[in-house]
């Protein structure tokens, strides 16, 4: 570790995905050094991305991919690793920040093993606080490192607290694009098409991410993140609905007064202030001109229809394993989707019935969780089987 700006070293966990290599852009930007890179299967854009950047380990989690990857490095000294334990381990090497930008609850353990080896973690991992916020929160006070937000609306929230220690919070305004089928009934939502449903009007994303947006869970998901992050009720986040997706959330205190952060639509700018927060630092992001904007709109949204934002609020109004057992039905849900095997509507059917099914118990521990998780993955993959 250098604890210098110019000679930071990170650890990017997933970086062949849309946040990993918008951090990777970051690093090249501002010289920061790389100790691990990891990906699932993406063996050839990991090998180019470990040649320019010269890590120490990469790891893929695919056991299929190991092979592959050892041999695109064969000539290199780069040690390669394969599976969940070595990118936990990948994730405890001692350095200034580990970005975790994997996707889904696989994310848990390394932030866990992050924060237990007194790495700060800058976290576009959602899914790693939806199931396991308590032992995340835990580990991050116990070990005294901070876990800096990197989705967008996180990152607003965490920029209007600053220079606020200590005065009270009245609610959290949690922005919300409305995705691609803002305004559709559920109707019209039984028509839509894949290709429909990733094409996001305003971020490019992972596909897992992006079906999430176009679902709402993404913004039910970031409900629970915030109730997590910031020490709130779920009644003192109130989603809105704002198109242009310009002003990226806001926290309103006792006194009437609104803070937001406001910025054009660029992951980059998020990701660089996790990075070199409280710092900031040129970037090559682009500019906001209100002017070209013209008009910023608010509206609430449409939960009969978005059931799975509805569904993420008793989630965490139960609490214990009920986030989990949501997000597992997600995952699932959003997966068979994704391969082809169920239409756009049916993802928000089946997130709703497993909820209903299956009930949750209070304590969160990592076994609790994953078995909350394992049971609702089942549930949603069975009845998709039967063909309900
Ligand atoms: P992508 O799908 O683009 O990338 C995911 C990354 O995780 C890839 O490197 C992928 O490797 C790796 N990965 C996938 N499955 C596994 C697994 N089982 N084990 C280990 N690694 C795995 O996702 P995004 O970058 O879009 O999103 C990452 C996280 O950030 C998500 O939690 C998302 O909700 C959150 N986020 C994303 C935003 C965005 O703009 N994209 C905005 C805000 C939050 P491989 O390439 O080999 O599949
Ligand atoms: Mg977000």
């Amino acid at each position: 570790m250098t604890g210098t700006e110019e000679g930071k070293v990170l650890t990017v966990l997933g970086s062949t995905g849309s946040i990993g290599t918008q951090t990777l852009d970051v690093c090249r930007m501002h010289g920061y050094k790389i100790k691990a890179l990891t990906a699932n299967s993406s063996t050839g854009l990991l090998e180019k991305q470990a040649r320019e950047f010269c890590p120490e380990t990469v790891c893929v989690t695919d056991e299929l991919a190991f092979g592959d990857m050892k041999i695109r490095l064969a000539d290199t000294d780069i040690k390669v690793t394969c599976g969940k334990e070595a990118l936990c381990d990948t994730a405890a090497l001692s350095v200034d920040m580990v970005i975790n930008a994997v996707v889904g609850m696989v994310g848990l353990e390394p932030t866990l093993a992050a924060l237990n080896a007194h790495n700060r973690v800058g976290l576009a991992n959602k899914e790693t606080l939806v199931t396991g916020g308590e032992l995340v929160k835990a580990a991050e006070k116990s070990n005294n490192v901070d876990i800096v937000p990197i989705d967008s609306e996180h990152s607003a929230i965490f920029q209007s607290l600053m220079g606020n220690s200590g005065n009270k919070i009245e609610k959290i305004i949690l922005t919300a694009s409305g995705g691609p089928f803002f305004g559709y009934n559920k109707e019209r939502l039984r028509t839509v098409t894949m290709e429909q449903a990733l094409h996001h009007p305003n971020w490019s994303m992972g596909r897992k991410i992006t079906t999430d947006s176009a679902t709402l869970m993404n913004k039910g998901l970031e409900l629970i993140e915030a109730v997590r992050l910031f020490d709130v009720t779920p009644e003192q986040v109130e989603v809105v609905v704002h198109r242009q997706s310009i002003l990226h959330s806001a926290v309103e205190y006792e006194d009437g007064a609104v803070i937001g952060q406001l910025g054009v639509p660029d992951m980059k700018i998020p990701i660089q202030f996790a990075v070199t927060y409280p710092k900031r630092m040129k970037s090559l992001s682009g500019r906001l001109s209100l002017f070209d904007v013209g008009t910023l709109t608010f509206e609430r949204a449409d939960e009969e229809t978005f059931v799975c934002l509805a569904q993420a609020r008793k989630a965490i109004a139960k609490g214990g394993t009920a986030p989990t057992i949501l997000n597992g039905a997600n995952e699932a849900a959003v997966a068979a989707f994704l391969a082809g095997s169920i239409p756009f509507y049916r993802i928000g059917e089946l997130v709703t019935a497993c909820c209903e099914a299956l009930s949750h118990i209070p304590e969160v521990t990592l076994d609790t969780i994953s078995e909350a998780d394992r049971a609702a993955r089942e549930y949603v993959i069975t009845e998709i089987k039967k063909g309900n």
